[in-house]
């Protein structure tokens, strides 16, 4: 089954540039339960717009975006909202970690916003991080861990509240290669362990090659 399946999604800006009217010219794309697909785009090519509409952060011109069987594209806003924080898990280039909370802290705010139980929350979150290796690093502030172990947690994070959705946009964008490879590791460890949808923008064509599916944003389209 598809998580996510977008369907002729065409979106434009206002201020544009003349010969750049539309930047996303009727995309489809799918993304089925499980798998992990790469998103390869040159930079400008509306990778960010495109992320932005699958999780549900902003609508299209036209078109449709589906999850699972629901067309958000046909919800009020505030539904839409109510689905993006149950249903979309995000993962930036930067952690962006509350600094004043612990790494588990970090991930049980989100569940505990969730209606989630402080003792369920936490489980959970050791979970998580014993999964991704950072479980002895859990009493830990985001500044006493190196920058492999914020991205770690901040994937943990991602995931907390069981999204059927995962969107990361360069999620190893910010290390070095070494640590990149193994932080890379870990993140497919976790979507790995739950069976969601993922889509992963990112400009490192090796580990693209180790998603299941590569699809590329070319012109406003994507192509296989
Ligand atoms: P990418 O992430 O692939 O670099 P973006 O989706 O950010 O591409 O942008 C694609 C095109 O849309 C660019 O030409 C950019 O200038 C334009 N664009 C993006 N966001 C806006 C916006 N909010 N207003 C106007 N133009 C935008
Ligand atoms: P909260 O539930 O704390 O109010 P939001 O609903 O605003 O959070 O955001 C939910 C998720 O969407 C967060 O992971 C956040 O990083 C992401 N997000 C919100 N707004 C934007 C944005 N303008 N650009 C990129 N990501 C965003």
């Amino acid at each position: 089954s598809d998580e996510l399946r977008l369907e002729g999604v065409t979106k434009g800006y206002n201020h544009a540039k003349p010969n750049e009217v539309t930047v996303l010219q009727g995309v489809d794309l799918r993304v089925g339960a499980g798998e992990v697909v790469a998103l390869v785009a040159p930079s400008g090519a509306g990778k960010s717009t495109l992320l932005h509409i699958a999780g549900l952060l902003d609508t299209p011109d036209a078109g449709r975006v589906w999850l699972g069987e629901t067309d958000m594209t046909a919800l009020s806003d505030k539904r839409r909202t109510a689905a993006r924080r149950r249903e979309v898990g995000f993962i930036y280039q930067f952690h962006h970690l509350l600094p004043e909370f612990t790494a588990e802290e970090n991930i049980v705010l989100p569940q505990l916003a969730n209606g989630v139980s402080r003792a369920a929350a936490r489980d959970r979150a050791r979970e998580l991080l014993d999964t991704v290796g950072v479980a002895p690093r859990a009493s830990h502030r985001p500044a006493a861990l190196s920058g492999g172990e914020q991205q770690r947690v901040a994937y943990c994070r991602a995931l907390a509240n069981r999204p059927r959705l995962l969107l990361a946009d360069e999620p190893t964008g910010n290390l070095d290669p070494g640590s990149a490879d193994r932080v890379f590791a870990a993140l497919m460890d976790l979507v790995r362990g739950t069976g969601l949808a993922a889509l992963i923008a990112t400009h490192n064509l090796e580990l693209a090659g180790r998603m299941d599916r590569i699809v590329r944003l070319e012109a406003g389209r994507v192509v296989a």
